[in-house]
């Protein structure tokens, strides 16, 4: 079915206020055929004879691309709002520690609860780093994709593994016994301290996601990918990134790793390594424009900028998570005065805490003020935008085809209502949906050329149901009943750590 838009406003960067008034859309399949003013291109005028129209009345709407999400984890879902005043690293002891098993339903219902609550405040496509407290097992991968598949968002998931804990390797050497937490059982369920690891989980694994991918990647019209998600630079070996590598290429995939997240993570990586987790996947020749870098707080010297800049890897924002856990705030203005594609994520729901991408595009636009005072260094409106539409793109690999509104690109478009008390009275569209839109007025979304919410309405899936048995399930989840003394132990030794690290690093 085609969709025509009409008599809408449409954000253009190049228009006064930056809204090109009175224009129509035109969808046909999962693209955008025509943009035109209204007089040019309306009902009369079309001769789509071979297949039914479906008419959106658009005035009173602004057009904007879907916002996208390029970093969460789909899983802490059903942590929301259950931390506060934690740093990353006791925070993940506390998060595996007692999060307990996941079924395949209970992956099903997190990466369902993300896409409604995303559709409904205008995010039109996400990248879940996905994770699980265990041992991988194909259900649980197709439980998520079976969720976004059922959502009518676009989504790419990545399976987080790792194959070597350095942070174990630098807790060992400043004499604290880390081995009995979190991390000395990683993800893809063994033990770092096993040799045989890497020639038995770490290639099941990977024979696994091989598998997942055939039967995902690129599938639905396009709208699901499937991504690999080496966990983080402290978590990884050289071999590990080769092979991970090897086989997104295969793929056409990309790969999705955090990156120095934390002061502790780049202490422990240059421990380890003897340089910067850039400089290390700069000389291994593993920085490429498929790789999405979460976080990349802890790049700062102007060699390892210049190094990110010269092989495109694209660093992702997450601007919420990074105040909440305290970890330190991106070198944004220096990556986009380097020309680095900047992406934005929410970060997943127990550290952001919600899934708003709105709330993310304002972090990024106003906390880097506080690090400079010269106003020039600032972030734009604009720039904050177009990290949440054109950097999502990139960093999804469909640069070029998703992020803006344009003729020929993916039909992903989110209409904002112009009445609503947020968006009155429309002065530049930029400034007003960066400073004031909370994705409150959003009334109907499209996703891949599908109508996925009208109304306010989310018609793919029956939210209700879903809520009352995301509830229902959260029940029984360990984070709820008071800790054990052995998480106790386990969290109490890692904040001792902690505090070891940054004493060091900060004196
Ligand atoms: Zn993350």
């Amino acid at each position: 079915m085609a969709i025509l838009i009409e008599h809408v406003d449409v954000l253009d960067p190049t228009a006064p206020c930056s809204t090109a008034r009175d224009r129509s859309i035109l969808i046909e399949g999962n693209r955008i055929t025509q943009i035109a003013p209204a007089a040019d291109l309306n009902l009369q005028s079309l001769t789509i004879n071979r297949q039914p129209l479906y008419v959106i009345n658009g005035h009173n709407l602004l057009a904007i691309p879907g916002l996208i999400s390029a970093h969460t984890h789909s899983p802490e879902n059903y942590m929301r709002g259950a931390t506060e005043r934690m740093p990353l690293e006791p925070w993940l002891v506390w998060l595996y520690g007692t999060c307990g098993e996941y079924t395949a339903r209970d992956h099903y219902l997190c990466a369902a609860m993300s896409a409604i609550e995303m559709l409904l405040s205008g995010v039109t496509a996400s990248l879940d780093h996905l994770w699980h407290g265990g041992a991988w097992k194909r259900e649980y991968l197709d439980a998520a994709m079976e969720a976004y598949r059922d959502s009518g968002i676009r989504a790419t998931v990545a399976p987080m593994y790792d194959d070597h804990d350095y942070v174990l390797d630098a807790a060992d050497a400043l004499g604290y016994d880390l081995r009995g937490s979190v991390y000395g059982l990683s993800h893809g369920g063994y033990r770092p301290d096993r040799d045989d690891y890497r020639r038995g989980v770490l290639r099941d694994n990977l024979a696994m996601f091989d598998a997942w991918m055939r039967d995902w990647h690129r599938t639905h019209d396009g709208r699901l990918q499937t991504f690999l998600g080496p966990a983080a630079g402290q978590l990884v070996t050289t071999e590990c990134l080769q092979w991970s590598l090897e086989l997104a290429r295969k793929h056409g995939a990309g790969i999705h790793m955090h990156c120095v997240e934390t002061r502790v993570q780049d202490y422990c990586i240059r421990r380890a390594r003897g340089k910067s987790v850039i400089h290390w996947l700069y000389d291994e020749g593993l920085l490429s424009p498929e790789v999405t870098l979460p976080h990349s707080v802890w790049i700062r010297s102007p060699e390892d900028l210049d190094r990110l800049a010269e092989r495109g890897a694209i660093p992702v924002h997450n601007p919420a998570a990074n105040l909440k856990l305290g970890s330190g705030l991106m070198a944004m203005r220096e990556m986009l005065d380097r020309g680095i594609t900047v992406a934005l994520g929410v970060d997943g729901a127990c550290s952001s805490d919600n899934q708003n991408m709105f709330d993310a595009i304002k972090l990024a636009a106003l906390i880097h003020n506080l690090k400079n005072y010269d106003p020039r260094t600032w972030i734009t409106a604009r720039e904050a935008f177009e990290a949440a539409t054109l950097g999502g793109a990139a960093a999804l690999l469909l640069g070029g085809q998703l992020g803006q509104l344009s003729r020929g690109q993916l039909a992903d478009i989110v209409l904002l209502d112009t009445r609503s008390a947020l968006l009155a009275p429309m002065n530049d569209a930029y400034g007003m949906l960066v400073h004031c839109e909370t994705g409150a007025s959003v009334r109907h979304v499209i996703v891949n050329g599908q109508i996925v919410v009208r109304d306010r309405r989310l018609l793919t899936m029956d939210v209700e149901a879903l809520v009352a048995e995301f509830f229902e399930r959260a029940d029984r989840l360990p984070f709820r009943q008071p800790i054990d003394a052995k998480t106790r132990k386990d969290i109490d030794d890692c904040w001792a750590f902690w505090r070891a690290v940054m004493d060091s690093v900060t004196s």
